[in-house]
């Protein structure tokens, strides 16, 4: 069962995808917890590439196609393998994200970047999706406090307020278009509640 959650940056995907990765280890599932871009050392280097701040000159086309590379070697390596063991697979990020932030944010042609993750995943797609809601003002809120804790942002973090919102309005667009596979949380809650509606959802999902 492949699995991936999607977001805006700092809408709480990666603590809620951890939180139900240790969740779902407790009753004795065999998981696999990984992300995007990354989850190979070939990938993470890929991700690099495309988050260091110095590489402000990349070109649209160029990140696309970064993004696809990178999903390319990990679903190879380590998705369909980890399937084919009976794994749940838990995604941080996969092609939606791409659709959002490269199609809607970047503007490129949304048929294009379908086109080039179908080829790029060999047409495989999650069974089910997490969608963290949260309204870009609070997005950005819990953004700068990071910043100013942790680290700086990275090159996409770092794009101005107009483009997160490009992609904000892109991964409304996708729930709508993906409304079988996508469910939608709202992120605005206490990390708590959050994780106890994804749990209740999830154990539902695999029992039926
Ligand atoms: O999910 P995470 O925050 O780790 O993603 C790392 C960075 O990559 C973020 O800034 C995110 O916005 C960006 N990203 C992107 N396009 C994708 C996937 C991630 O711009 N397709
Ligand atoms: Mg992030």
């Amino acid at each position: 069962c492949f699995v991936t959650f999607e977001g805006t940056d700092g809408s709480g995907k990666t603590t809620q995808i951890k939180m139900l990765y240790e969740f779902l280890q407790e009753k004795g599932y065999v998981v696999l917890l990984t992300r995007e871009p990354g989850g190979t050392s070939i990938s993470d280097s890929i991700r690099e590439l495309l988050l260091d701040p110095k590489n402000s000159k990349m070109k649209p086309e160029t990140e696309v196609l970064l993004y696809a590379a990178s999903r390319a070697q990990h679903v190879r390596e380590k998705i369909i393998p980890a399937l084919a063991q009976g794994k749940i697979v838990l995604c941080d990020r996969f092609v939606d994200a791409s659709i959002a932030y490269q199609g809607y944010g970047l503007e490129l042609p949304l048929d294009e970047i379908v086109n080039i993750n179908r080829f790029a995943t060999g047409g495989l797609q999650p069974d089910l999706t997490y969608f963290l809601d949260l309204p870009s003002e609070v997005s950005r809120e819990r953004l700068e406090k990071r910043f100013s804790v942790y680290e700086g942002p990275d090159r996409i973090e770092s794009k101005p307020a107009e483009y997160h919102e490009k992609v904000k309005q892109g991964f409304a667009a996708i729930c709508r278009e993906y409304e079988e596979r996508i469910v939608k949380i709202d992120a605005a809650r206490d990390i708590e509640s959050i994780q106890e509606e994804i749990r209740g959802h999830f154990l539902n999902y695999l029992a039926n």
